[in-house]
């Protein structure tokens, strides 16, 4: 399992670079570093290769992110309605001298020097046996309806070296959160019990308080400015995006992961789901796995970790074999 899925990574890298090749030669600009100061810089001028130290970039689908620190990866992370079409999970590395590199979905875009270096970095973590990196290490076949006979996960480019410790902000909750979403958080820890198979994972959470503090994920569904606090709240995200995490780590260890579930949408925390709401519970279940490590899987897997929920999708709560195959590849 753990060979197989090393080895998609390294297909996948390469292909990676193949792409990030012929992109650079299309889009490089005939000046070199452009204005990459303040707010909004596009894809476009970082592909000039300047170096950012603040301000925010605007990827083409409209998600800002502020620019993280030098030497740090940040990752959004939705979950779509099944009516609203993913976006897709998002990233963007600050390298500093090499500028920064985006990655939408695993195709990537930026400054290409920032690009290989990333890749390379991944490369590297993945042939050191620190995990698969490239955000597509899926294993398995991902064809079978059943959760307990669908073996796939994907791996994203980080992994935690501690628990979670983690604040919630109740503020414009639209249902009763804080057990919703710690039960979301404890589903990939310790013993599992997943399918009838005795897995233990040592992904782990602490639930601290509740808090004042907001989490740094943004309206557009990027990412705002951390604070080393993990935080979960309530806010407003595009139509269609039901929760987005964002998750900040550097060299692969990851540092902080705030949540915002939208406040568009009508949501239950009930036992039994009903009505055109959304089970915080199952959704909840889902962030954390971004949280943790994990990547989408198909959208036609019966998994955790598809890209779409839909109302009072309570199987969701429960993680099928493929996610309890991921957070023990990661953990
Ligand atoms: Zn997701």
């Amino acid at each position: 399992m753990r060979t197989s899925s090393v080895t998609a990574a390294v297909v996948a890298l390469g292909t990676a670079l193949v792409a990030v090749v012929t992109t650079s030669v299309g889009v490089a600009p005939a000046h070199a570093a452009p204005s990459c100061r303040g707010d909004r810089i596009t894809v476009a001028e970082l592909s000039g290769g300047c170096v950012v130290a603040s301000g925010s970039v605007v990827l083409p689908d409209g998600r800002v992110f502020a620019v993280p620190d030098a030497g740090t990866t940040v990752t959004a992370l939705p979950v779509a309605t099944t009516t609203g079409g993913d976006p897709g999970d998002a990233s963007v590395t600050n390298t500093g001298a090499a500028g920064i590199a985006v990655a939408v979905d695993g195709r990537w875009s930026g400054a290409p020097a920032a690009v290989r270096r990333v890749l390379a970095l991944r490369e590297g973590r993945v042939a050191a046996g620190h995990g698969a990196g490239a955000g597509a290490a899926t294993t398995g076949t991902g064809s079978a309806a059943s959760s307990c006979t669908d073996r796939s996960y994907t791996l994203l480019a980080y992994r935690w070296t501690r628990d979670v410790r983690w604040w919630s902000n109740p503020t414009g909750a639209k249902a009763a959160d804080r057990v919703a979403i710690r039960a979301g958080a404890t589903a990939w820890s310790g013993r599992l019990g997943t399918c009838g198979r005795s897995i233990t994972s040592s992904a782990a959470n602490t639930w601290v308080s509740t808090t004042a503090r907001t989490p740094a994920v943004s309206s557009t569904g990027g990412c705002g400015d951390p604070d080393r606090r993990s935080v979960t709240g309530w806010g407003s995200l595009p139509a269609g995006t039901l929760a987005t995490t964002c998750v900040w780590s550097q060299d692969g260890i990851a540092v902080e992961a705030d949540q915002r579930y939208s406040t568009r949408y009508a949501w239950s925390s009930t036992a039994t789901c009903s009505g055109n709401r959304y089970d915080l519970r199952g959704v909840a279940t889902h962030e954390w796995g971004h949280a943790y490590g994990l990547g989408h899987t198909a959208a036609s897997s019966a998994l955790v970790m598809k890209p779409a929920a839909a109302p009072c999708d309570v199987a969701q709560r429960s993680l099928g074999l493929g996610d309890a195959l991921g957070i023990d590849a990661r953990y």
